[in-house]
């Protein structure tokens, strides 16, 4: 019989019991003690300290599911979603850790034993990469899965190489790739082909092993340690036969209670709406019940985006009337039980999304209006003005990601360099026009949007959040 997604993440974490993990909660998508990451994108966020020596627990090696959301700063697979098999906004990584316990030998045995005899998947779908630095590893691979060197690739770019920033723990990595079949597009890891969804990584070893104490100044960490994540999403679409993580049960849920409250076919044309609203549904209401909240800035404005960009899709499927609120229920049903925090949160997130659909609904319908017009002309490689970008921004409250989005099945872009130079010279215009205090004023004021809004890993556009704020 086949496993669900919530037995398959069960599974995950009880090996890791076994083998002497200490099982820790998912801490919150705002990381608790880190301004300069826009939210939790990868299960080591909540260990950052403990990795780097700072901190220390009462364990030595750790196991969670942790909840990632990848919709800003370094990590954006906004864009991807809804387009490729294996993205989401917000998804579940599932991770083991060793805090200068063991190593590199030990988290292989684990991967390896987990994902062949625990899972059951066969050993000729797999394929493993190393970085080219990394001889140990590939010896070991070689040992531990009996693997050929042709089933383990040596990848020599940053893909596979860790850092925790400039200075900090870092080392090689090692990623786990499923083959889905020579019947889908792609090639392996390392080849031209490689961004196809054939073979789909589904988990990524990290070995720290160094740290980088300035430039060209790398020295052995005496107790090495080790970071794993894997995708929940993607391995349960593996395990259920599927090619793509939207047809695992958890998605296919969400999918269908999109289609039963919008009256619409999930498989029919407007298949990729369905899919993005499913997904920025589970980041929507996550974040929310993680305290953030629509805002023109810093992470209320991602979510902002997140929010706008399936209303727009809503929008695409016919629906006339606010749709994402009335899709919270579906979602508490299938997450609730791993998260309670959305049971407290019902409440709010219902309210946050009602408002935010009401408000934007007579925005949207005339902006995709004036989209409509100043896009008729246009064909295929076209590009739209950085002027009417701007004014959909700027007056209809259209994410630039939002347009994007909208013209990308038409196959047309938008200038975006066009789109920075309005959004200045508006900037220079609101700066002239500033009548309170002369030019000090206006300079402070700036720079404490500025102070506020913080570095550019905290923007969700570099320079766009800000200058929403007097927009
Ligand atoms: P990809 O190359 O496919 O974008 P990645 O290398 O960026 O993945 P990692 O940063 O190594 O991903 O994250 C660890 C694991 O988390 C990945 O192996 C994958 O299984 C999962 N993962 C990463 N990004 C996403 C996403 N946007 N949606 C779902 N799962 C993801
Ligand atoms: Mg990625
Ligand atoms: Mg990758
Ligand atoms: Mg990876």
């Amino acid at each position: 019989t086949m496993s669900t997604t919530s037995e398959i993440r069960r599974t995950f974490l009880e090996f890791f019991v076994r083998n002497g993990h200490q099982e820790v909660a998912s801490s919150p998508l705002v990381p608790l003690n880190d301004p300069t990451l826009m939210f939790t994108n990868a299960g080591m966020v909540q260990f950052k300290n403990v990795f780097t020596g700072s901190e220390t627990r009462p364990y030595s090696r750790a196991t969670t599911s942790q909840k990632c959301v990848r919709a800003g700063g370094k990590h954006n697979d906004l864009d991807n979603v809804g387009y490729t098999a294996r993205h989401h906004t917000f998804f579940e990584m599932l991770g083991n850790f060793s805090f200068g316990d063991y190593f590199k030998e030990q988290a292989i045995e684990y991967a390896w034993t987990l994902i062949t005899r625990d899972y059951g998947l066969p050993k000729d779908r797999l394929l493993v990469t190393v970085h080219s630095s990394d001889e140990e590893a590939a010896a070991l691979w070689r040992k531990i899965s009996g693997f050929s060197d042709s089933r383990i690739l040596r990848i020599p770019t940053s893909d596979n190489f860790w850092s925790m920033g400039d200075t900090g723990p870092c080392g090689p990595c090692s990623e786990i790739f499923f083959d889905h079949g020579d019947h889908i597009p792609g090639g392996p890891p390392g080849s031209p082909e490689a961004d196809g969804d054939r073979f789909i990584e589904i988990w990524n070893l990290v070995f720290m092993q160094f740290e980088q104490r300035g430039p060209g100044d790398r020295i052995d960490l005496p107790r090495p340690s080790v970071d794993t994540g894997m995708g929940l999403e993607r391995i349960a679409a593996v395990l259920q036969g599927k090619h793509d993580n939207y047809d695992i049960d958890l998605m296919r849920g969400l999918i269908e209670a999109v289609a039963h409250a919008a009256g619409t076919d999930p498989d029919g044309p407007a298949k990729v709406s369905h899919r993005v609203i499913a997904d920025h549904l589970r980041a929507s209401c996550f974040l929310i019940a993680d305290g953030v909240l629509p805002a023109n800035e810093g992470r209320g404005y991602v979510l902002r985006r997140i929010m706008r960009r399936a209303m727009r899709h809503a929008h695409l499927m016919g629906c006339t009337e606010p749709l994402m609120w009335r899709l919270v229920p579906a979602l508490v049903r299938a997450m609730g039980d791993q998260f309670a925090e959305l049971d407290r949160a019902q409440a709010l997130m219902t309210e946050t999304l009602r408002l935010e659909e009401t408000r934007f609904k007579r925005m949207l319908d005339r902006g995709l209006k004036l989209l409509a017009d100043e896009t008729g002309a246009l064909a295929e490689g076209d590009c739209l003005s950085g002027d009417v970008a701007f004014r959909l921004y700027d007056t209809y409250g259209f994410p630039l990601d939002l347009t994007q989005d909208a013209l990308r099945a038409r196959g047309i872009g938008v200038d975006v360099e066009g789109f920075s130079t309005a959004m200045e010279r508006q900037k220079a215009e609101a700066r002239k026009s500033w009548t309170g205090s002369g030019e000090q004023a206006t300079e402070a004021v700036w720079f404490d949007v500025r102070e506020r809004i913080g570095a550019t890993e905290f923007l969700g556009y570099t320079g766009t959040s800000a200058e929403g704020m007097i927009a």
